[in-house]
């Protein structure tokens, strides 16, 4: 089992999900199984969380915002699907957008949104991207399923930023996932309270580290992160035109570089990978031949090595 995961942008629209199913579809062709992990389009979670922002406050421009989301989600299912696909998927799509219409008017309504509230609205972002992405893989012939990490990622109670129960989550994956003949689409980012079942969220960025979860509970040989840089770079590339790819890192070297500031790993990403000596490599969606950095336990050199 191969676990991937493909950030915002690899995902923003459905040209790139296209490129996505393209890099899966070879993986497939290569591993028994895979499962595949997916953030919200690129800005999702932003408008998401303004529109809240702005229903909390009883500002009727949340409509607009609201509009935004769901004609973005319409948008790509409409560009990515051929019409019975497209057909088979609309009515979900509606009802889906019928609760989270629902959930912000009662926001607007007492105009309180909880953080309770915020985890439960962001979720639709994962949520819509990894089921019109399923959807896809299966129109053209691949055997894949959606897989709603609520059900299987058990957090505490600490909406916004929920700290996971291993011991329950491996149970939970370890006992559906099967190895081998499928490719599971999972939603990123988000989980449930193990006690009351509600949405919760892993933090900003928290995709990456779902992606971690499925992968220590699989024991998946590698972990591939799919973002729009090769690698980790020496420094941000957005700040610092001569940064390079580091070519391989230890894991306490990508923990430390997350922690001070490389958005490309989210800090907690690492844990789950290092326990389990899962090798990471953060790969290019737009340059699928770049190597990209490898992350393990054994890295050729180190930044400390004299
Ligand atoms: P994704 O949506 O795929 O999760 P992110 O935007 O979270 O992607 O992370 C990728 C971005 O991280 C890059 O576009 C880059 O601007 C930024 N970044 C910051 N520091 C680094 C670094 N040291 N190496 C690589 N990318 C970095
Ligand atoms: N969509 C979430 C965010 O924007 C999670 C992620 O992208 O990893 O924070
Ligand atoms: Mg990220």
């Amino acid at each position: 089992m191969l676990v991937l995961k493909f950030g915002g942008t690899s995902v923003a629209n459905a040209e790139r999900l296209k490129l996505v199913s393209d890099i899966l579809k070879e993986k497939f062709s290569k591993e028994k199984g895979l499962c595949v992990v997916v953030s919200a389009f690129s800005g999702v979670t932003d408008m998401l969380i303004q529109t809240t922002d702005l229903a909390e406050i009883n500002d009727q421009a949340y409509v607009k915002r609201l509009d935004d989301f769901t004609s973005k989600v319409a948008d790509v299912a409409s560009k990515l699907l051929d019409k019975k696909a497209l057909a088979e998927i609309i009515p979900d799509l509606n009802e889906n957008h019928t609760v989270l219409k629902n959930l912000l008017s009662g926001v607007a309504l007492i105009q309180e949104a909880s953080k309770k509230t915020r985890d439960y609205i962001l979720s639709f972002g994962e949520r819509n991207c990894a089921f019109i992405l399923n959807k896809y893989l299966q129109s053209i012939g691949l055997p894949s399923e959606y897989i709603d990490a609520r059900k299987f990622i058990k957090t505490d109670d600490t909406f916004g930023a929920a700290r996971v129960n291993f011991l329950t989550t491996n149970k939970e994956v370890q006992n559906y996932f099967k190895e081998e003949g499928i490719i599971y689409v999972a939603t990123g980012f988000i989980g449930s309270d193990i006690t009351s079942g509600r949405t919760t969220t892993l933090g900003r960025g928290g995709s990456d580290y779902s992606a971690a979860i499925f992968a220590a509970a699989l024991s998946s040989k590698e972990l591939e992160i799919w973002t729009d840089v090769s690698g980790v770079l020496t420094s941000d590339p957005r700040k610092v035109k001569k940064a390079y790819t580091i070519d391989e890192m230890s894991y306490a070297e990508a923990m430390e570089m997350s922690h001070f500031g490389a958005k490309v790993l989210y800090a907690p990403t690492i844990r789950p990978v290092k326990e389990k000596n899962i090798p990471t490599r953060i790969k290019n969606t737009f340059s699928p031949g770049d190597p990209g950095t490898l992350i393990h336990s054994n890295p050729k050199t180190t930044d400390n090595a004299i």
